[in-house]
Parts: C-alpha cells; structure tokens; sequence
C-alpha cells in the first residue's frame, strides 16, 4: 500500500525547484512513487514554455499552466507567448496571476491591468484560474467582479480570512491549501480549512516554497502534499485516504481530468 494513494499537489513550480537545487523529475518519481496521481507545474511567467512542455509530455501525470505572476513585469511579446501557451494541449489553467501589495502599491496599476486581461483571456479560453493574493483581499474581489468572473478558479495558497474565502466562493473558487497550514501559527487558518465546504478545497505544495511543519525551512517537493494532506483530513476529521479521495475528486472536477488522451496511464 503507497502512502499516500491518489495525492493531487496542484501548485508546485519545477522551473524554481531546478533553480533550489532540486532534481525536478526526481522529485516527480518521489510524488509518484507514495502514491502521486497528479501535479500541475504552474508558470509565474512565460520563460522557458518549451521545457515545461517537455517534461509534461515525458510523464502524462503532469499538467502545466500558463500565466503571469503579479510580481513579474510583461511585455506586448510576453503576452503574445502568453497568448500562445494557453492554447497547448497540456496547459489546464491560467495562472497565476493576481495581486501583490507585500512589497509595496506602486505597481498596483499595472498588476490590476495584467490580472484583468488575464482573466479575460481564461475567460474567452475557457479555462479556470489560479490566484495569487497577497494582502490585497478587495481589490481582487473589485477586479473578479470588473469582469463578471464566475468560472472555476483556485485561490492558491489560501492565507486570508472567512470573509474573503466566502467571497471567492461565492465567485466560483476553491481554495487550495498549503504547508503554511500545518505551522502552529497558523491557527485561524486552519479554521477557515476546516469549516469550508468539502467539495471545495484543495492541496498544494508551492514547492519549492512552503514546506509544511514537519520539514519547514527545506526547499520542498511534490511529495510533501501528503504531510499537508494528513494535518487537513485531521482537521476535517476524515480518514486520510477518505480525504485523499476527496480533492481528487474535487481537483478533477475543477480542471477536467482524466482527459482521453490520458486515460489508461494515471
Ligand atoms: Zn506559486
């Protein structure tokens, strides 16, 4: 019996874990071999596409997205590439983008006119988001509702409050949860975690940032979703192999898997 049967990371970024020291492929076998169903490699800018697509056509389990983190600035070619990559076969999701104050609002401008148009593009692609929200919980609320967004999405790394998790849920999201979880800090946290909706809720690893509780201040991989994972179904008060079943499910709703072409290799 794997560890951790059916585990879904849906936030990892092997371009950085390759930059940490991390062997991006080996660190895959790992999540795989406890267990691992699905990852999704999610892009913060549009670099380097044609590796990312070559590692996710070397394993079927592996799916990109596409997007334009908030703290990157793009220019008219990056969006053309933009525009490019989320027609590709193996890119499910948009993102991430959003909005960062963390450092400061003198960018606002220009995050708030790239979150837009990228929303707008997912929107005429027809494919869910992923968001990044650093401290700025009404202006992404102000900006979902600039373009009428009700498609599936994910808040990535969920770290805000019960208000905020019941506007982006109102609004289509799941809300995705990472190592930061598990830190004992994070107690407020962890309420929002155990008192949304079920069918609404996802793991990540960010890796390779985050790494949860038990193996915080390394850089983390793919395979660290279980940790998450267990200290949630905990939370929920769920067997973990219950809990596992459940984002799987949920992950697969929200982006379209098994897909034909992948069916017969997960
Ligand atoms: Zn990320």
């Amino acid at each position: 019996m794997k560890e951790f049967p059916g585990l879904v990371d849906s936030h990892l970024h092997l371009l950085s874990m390759e930059r940490k020291g991390l062997d991006p492929q080996g660190a895959l076998e790992d999540f795989f071999a406890c267990g691992g169903l699905w990852a999704l490699d999610v892009a913060v800018d549009t670099l380097e596409w044609d590796r990312r697509v070559a590692w996710a056509e070397a394993e079927p389990r592996l799916w990109l997205s596409a997007g334009i983190h908030p703290s990157e600035a793009a220019s008219e070619q990056n969006w053309h590439e933009l525009e490019n990559q989320v027609s590709h076969p193996r890119c499910l999701a948009v993102g991430e983008m959003g909005l960062d104050w963390y450092r400061g609002r003198e960018t606002e401008a220009r995050q708030r006119d790239l979150f837009r148009r990228q929303l707008s593009l997912a929107q005429a692609h027809r494919l869910p988001v992923i968001i990044h929200n650093r401290e700025a919980d009404r202006e992404l609320v102000e900006d979902l509702d600039a373009v009428q967004w009700r498609d599936p999405g994910i808040q990535h790394c969920f770290s805000s409050d019960k208000t905020f998790a019941r506007q982006a849920l109102d609004r289509g999201f799941w809300l995705s949860f990472a190592g930061n979880v598990t830190y004992p800090s994070a107690q407020t946290l962890r309420e929002v975690a155990a008192w949304a909706p079920l069918d609404r809720i996802l793991v990540e690893t960010d890796s390779p940032y985050l790494a949860p509780q038990p193996v915080r201040g390394k850089p983390n991989q793919p395979k660290n979703a279980g940790l998450t994972a267990r200290v949630l179904a905990d939370l929920r008060g769920l067997p973990l192999l219950e809990f596992l079943e459940v984002i799987r499910q949920n992950f697969e709703r929200l982006v379209g898997l098994p897909r034909p072409s992948a069916i017969g290799r997960g």
